[in-house]
């Protein structure tokens, strides 16, 4: 298998692959059921949480716009610093709620200062933060940003885009005060695409409750209902389910804090490398993502002349998004990716630079 190192979908390991294959069964099974339960619970150690954890089909973005469906009748925040975060604010619009954004710089971080002047000016249902910035390679402070709101604006729920982050980075919802964390199968978790988790808090799930206009397919309080007895409303995405229960014991035997430390080394590694030969990571010190490194082109590399030359060892990274593309270049280190992989990468560019 040659490595992606693109920020999903990314390369699944073989094993994980042929779970898929299982024969399908009835999803209101005792069998399934059992499956469902365990993928669940097994999920609860990855978002570090005692709170229920959904199993949605479909990809993250549905569970973004779950999020402003559920939890928020009319007034939301967003913190805006890349593309994602900007999806989950027009998200909010499309669905007609009322929200603001707070906005910085593509390769800044949203600061609790920041967050603070916005939550003294109005009262928020809800704040939507992204972990993990994909487009640029920021980690936002989660941490810092969710002790904020807990302070200024107690009763505001506070909605986090874990989809590039979460199971290569440790983010403890509990802990945290995290009310609604969201992931998608195909990054960190090096699942195929099309699953969707999201983990809720008991008072996001009172709160859903008198929230009007959820939805339908989209109704977390519809769906717990379900959940409470192993089941969904509508059939579940069974063979990625399969996968997933495969893929959780594998990272579960990997050990939680030597996947995270694995992940954080191969950033370093990475973010050094790119300093040694000139170029910067877009994102400053303190602020770089774990799993995905957005560098300045500043070396002007032809970045479609250099994956093609990678692709001829089996390897490729991604492009900069959207306004940033051939300006940056994104290598992603998640999920599968191994520092001998990295290893292997930075050597090839190496030849390439050459
Ligand atoms: C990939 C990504 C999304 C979109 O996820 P889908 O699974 O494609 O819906 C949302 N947020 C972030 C941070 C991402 O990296």
């Amino acid at each position: 298998m040659s490595p992606m190192f693109v920020p999903g979908p990314v390369d699944v390991a073989p094993e994980v692959l042929a779970a898929q294959a299982k024969p399908m069964m009835p999803h209101r099974s005792k069998d399934f059921e059992e499956i469902f339960r365990r993928t669940a619970e097994k999920a609860q150690k990855l978002f570090f949480t005692q709170y229920r954890v959904f199993q949605g089909t479909s990809s993250g973005s549905g569970m973004q716009e779950a999020g402003v469906r559920n939890f928020v009748q009319e007034q939301v925040l967003s913190c805006v610093n890349g593309a994602f975060a900007d999806r989950w604010y027009k998200c909010a619009i499309a669905n007609g709620k009322q929200a603001d954004k707070i906005e910085v710089a593509w390769g800044q971080a949203i600061t609790p200062e920041l967050l603070a002047d916005a939550l003294k000016q109005k009262t928020y249902e809800a704040v939507t933060i992204v972990h993990n910035e994909t487009s640029t390679g920021v980690e936002n402070p989660v941490k810092d940003l969710a002790k904020v709101v807990h302070e200024l604006s107690p009763d505001t729920l506070i909605l986090v885009d874990a989809v590039s982050s979460l199971g290569g980075t440790k983010i403890e919802m509990d802990a945290w005060g995290i009310d609604f964390l969201l992931t998608s199968s195909q990054k960190c978790l090096a699942l195929p695409p099309g699953l969707s988790l999201a983990a809720a808090s008991d008072r996001a799930m009172k709160k859903a409750e008198t929230v009007s206009n959820r939805g339908w397919y989209f109704d977390l309080v519809l769906m717990e209902k379900h959940r409470l007895k192993d089941s969904t409303p509508m059939t579940p995405v069974m063979p990625l389910i399969y996968a997933l229960d495969v893929q959780l014991d594998r990272i579960l035997e990997e050990g939680l804090d030597n996947r995270f430390a694995r992940h954080a080394a191969m950033a370093k590694r990475t973010q050094n490398w790119a300093i040694a030969h000139g170029m910067e990571p877009l994102a400053p010190e303190g602020y770089r993502s774990k799993t995905v490194s957005t560098i300045k082109n500043t070396k002007g590399l032809d970045i479609a002349a250099l994956n093609k030359f990678l692709q001829t060892k089996g390897m490729r990274i991604a492009n900069g998004y959207g306004d940033l593309k051939d300006k940056t270049y994104r290598i992603a280190h998640m999920g599968e990716i191994t520092m001998s992989d990295v290893d292997a990468l930075l050597a090839a560019m190496e030849e390439f630079m050459k």
